[in-house]
């Protein structure tokens, strides 16, 4: 049988004691059905597998006795994924397919065309570590609330690059930017796509504007696509030596 992975905080490894808790817990109590004597994995959010075996299951908690570790996945490079929000839920099946591709984080944005304006953080989040579960990665990737157009641009000096995904650029493809540092962040709009003065203001702050090809993409096509471009060209999806 496939050991399962669940996902716990830093503060819940104390020396060879894991506890889980939550809505792990829930999980992996009540719906895997997890005993004591079972095999599984513990991430914590620091690129080590652990594997443990269950010591003792209470009302709340279990306690996992941890019998090896594992150094297994690195995170040389930092991408954020500025999405613009999408509707019918589709920011949904983009946060999946970012994790899968090793987006470290996700942060919506509304700009002057999004249509929609609502978005359940919570629910991401749950997507986000679902998809990690799933991809097999030692790390949670980060979903935030949504932020103005304005905020999001206010912010680009924290990044080594911004590169902005404009459906009007011709010129630069991703495998041409010269990148400075590890740690990027990219913006991609939603279905109304950008107006001319955010992109002027999104280059003003410091963006890259890219081309992402001669057609047009659905917003989450585009999101999928430009990460994917992205993590390559920084060679994030390189397997170690
Ligand atoms: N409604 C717009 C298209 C928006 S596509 C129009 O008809 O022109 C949604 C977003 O996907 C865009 O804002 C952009 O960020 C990204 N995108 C889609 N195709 C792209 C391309 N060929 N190059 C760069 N970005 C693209």
């Amino acid at each position: 049988m496939e050991i399962r992975r669940f996902f716990v905080s830093p503060s819940d490894i104390d020396g060879n004691t894991v506890t889980v808790r939550g809505d792990e817990f829930v999980h992996m109590v009540k719906v895997l059905r997890v005993k004591k004597g079972f095999k599984v994995i513990v991430c914590a959010d620091d690129g080590t597998e652990r594997d443990c075996t269950v010591r003792e299951i209470t009302g709340d908690c279990a306690v996992l006795d941890v019998d090896a570790l594992r150094k297994v996945d690195r995170r040389k490079v930092r991408l954020t994924l500025y999405c613009g929000l999408l509707k019918n839920q589709k920011t949904d099946i983009v946060i999946q397919k970012a994790v899968e591709l090793g987006v470290v984080r996700i942060v919506p944005f509304v700009s002057a065309n999004t249509i929609e304006k609502k978005f359940n953080v919570e629910r991401g989040r749950r997507i986000a570590l679902e998809a990690a579960k799933q991809c097999g990665t030692a790390y949670v990737s980060e979903v935030c609330e949504p932020v103005t157009f304005d905020k999001m641009t206010a912010g680009f000096g924290e990044y080594s690059d911004v590169l902005f995904a404009y459906e009007k650029e011709r010129e630069n493809p991703v495998r041409s930017v010269a990148f400075h540092g590890n740690d990027v962040a990219l913006v991609v709009g939603s279905e109304g796509g950008f107006t001319e003065e955010e992109h002027e203001a999104a280059k003003n702050a410091g963006a890259v504007s890219v081309t992402l090809g001669r057609r047009i993409l659905r917003a989450e096509t585009a999101d999928i696509v430009a990460c994917a471009l992205t993590l390559d060209a920084l060679g994030e999806l390189d397997y170690d030596e």
